[in-house]
């Protein structure tokens, strides 16, 4: 997994690492799941990895330790997750586990999808956050914070991840690749209903940047085939795309930036088949 989105986070824990100061309990927030438990992972092998001599965020992959790790039996590692929800008796179960004292040092439990616990779990958990033990780490994940009880917050370090995995970005394009196919298809119709189309289909800033770098991306291969007349339109469109990227730069309303660019278009009457070739 590449982390490199992250790389502000993976400094920040190097340095932890070299300095042997890891807090007692980490709080990691990741909208993307895959992403965020891969990260964990390389965490907690970057502490126990018998490779990583110079204690960097680094795991070797090979070590008996990162073998154990990878396949879910590291016998000081231990994971809490639920389809549906963390009940009180299985925060009750991991405490009893972690009092057996650890093979090399530390302890490392996770609980993952920490908006599951059940008010009894948080508040369970809570306590044993309060009195922390020398040698176990607490990693509590979320995709969501506001659905965290504010004194667990408080008793953790924060870790925000941006990263995506892979494949999200992946089918996040072509998701986009196909909003604006449809979109356009429904554009040659009925531009209204298809400008009301794309607006409902793209909601957040972060879709709205996406949808113009790949607009961006599309005019620059169109050029080169098209003949005189075809290039004219498409620096039409150009411009409004170059005016749409300028202002989401300069922070206006990304949703407002989407509504002037496809009503500009609109009302020049811009041909687009051209972004629905190839
Ligand atoms: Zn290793």
């Amino acid at each position: 997994m590449n982390f490199s989105k992250d790389t502000i986070v993976i400094k920040s824990l190097t340095n932890t690492l070299k300095t042997n100061k890891l807090s007692h309990a980490y709080l990691v927030i990741g909208e993307d799941s895959l992403y965020c438990d891969e990260f964990i992972l390389s965490f907690v092998k970057a502490i126990f990895c018998l490779e990583n001599k110079n204690n960097e965020f680094f795991s070797c992959e090979e070590c008996k330790n990162c073998h154990s790790i990878n396949h879910s039996n590291y016998i000081d590692f231990y994971r809490l997750t639920s389809e549906s929800s963390i009940k009180k008796e299985e925060i009750q179960m991991l405490k009893s586990d972690l009092s057996v004292k650890s093979f090399y040092g530390k302890k490392i439990y996770w609980i993952k999808d920490i908006e599951k616990m059940t008010e009894q779990a948080a508040n369970s958990l809570l306590k044993f956050l309060e009195e922390p033990e020398d040698d176990i780490i607490a990693i509590l994940s979320c995709k969501n914070i506001s659905a965290v009880l504010p004194t667990i917050i408080s008793r953790c370090q924060q870790i925000k991840l941006v990263g995506q995995s892979e494949n999200t970005e992946i089918e996040k394009n072509e998701e986009l690749i196909h909003v604006v196919n449809e979109y356009v298809r429904r554009y040659i119709n009925k531009p209204h209903l298809a400008n009301i189309y794309l607006l409902e289909k793209l909601k957040t800033k972060d879709d709205i940047v996406d949808l113009f770098k790949h607009l961006s991306i599309k005019i620059n291969n169109s050029y080169t085939e098209n003949n005189l007349h075809d290039a004219l339109n498409i620096s039409r469109v150009q411009e409004k795309v170059l005016l749409a990227v300028t202002d989401l730069n300069s922070n206006v309303n990304a949703t407002l930036v989407l509504e002037k660019f496809l009503f500009t278009v609109l009302l020049e009457n811009n041909n687009l088949e051209f972004l629905i070739r190839g």
